[in-house]
């Protein structure tokens, strides 16, 4: 398959402004508290270290990363979930705030969720970028989203196609252009 850059769908300003206002309704819930922001990579890399710059500093922010692969077709989640890369540090009686890029089916985060929280962390908390609600399958609550979407495949500020277009400011749809 051949693929283009569609049209924007979430331009850079807009991206910008709910990244300030997720920061500002994080600092204020999380104010005098130390947080362990996880980003799940490499998604979420882009949105995670714009969101840690917005938290101001009435949190004791520190960050560590996850890498998780789905089994499965590329462009849709199987639920079955591997760890490439765990946390580096405990979190035990730590409050935690995972950091997505996208919630499609939600079995990736419902996944995580559950792994982390055998861990017993102080609190666990969600936190994705873009939320794709229609495709919901596992029952899940994300606490901080920054903008629902439809179901549409999307690229830019992090997010890829067979790694391509990460780089991007916006977010894009993307667009079949040849099928070999
Ligand atoms: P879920 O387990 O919620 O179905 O899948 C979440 C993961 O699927 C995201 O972290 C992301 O890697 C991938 N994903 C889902 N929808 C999209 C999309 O529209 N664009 C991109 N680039 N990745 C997506």
């Amino acid at each position: 398959m051949n693929y283009k850059v569609g049209d924007v769908l979430i331009s850079e300003e807009d991206i910008v402004g709910k990244v300030k206002e997720l920061g500002e309704i994080i600092s204020g819930d999380y104010a005098g508290e130390d947080l362990v922001v996880v980003g799940i990579l490499r998604g979420a890399a882009i949105f995670m270290s714009d969101l840690v710059r917005s938290i101001d500093e009435r949190v004791n922010v520190s960050m560590d990363f996850m890498s998780v692969s789905s089994y499965g077709a590329s462009t849709s989640s199987s639920g079955v979930v591997r760890i490439n890369k765990d946390l580096d540090n405990v979190i035990k009686d730590k409050h935690v705030l995972i950091v997505e890029d996208i919630v499609d089916t939600g079995l990736t985060l419902s996944y995580l969720k559950r792994v982390l929280l055998e861990r017993d962390p102080r609190s666990l908390a969600l936190c994705s970028l873009l939320d794709k609600k229609e495709r919901r399958v596992a029952d899940i609550s994300v606490d901080y989203v920054g903008f629902d979407i439809p179901d549409l495949f999307v690229v830019g500020y992090g997010l890829d196609c067979a790694e391509r277009w990460r780089n991007l400011r916006s977010i894009y749809s993307v667009e079949t252009i040849s099928q070999d």
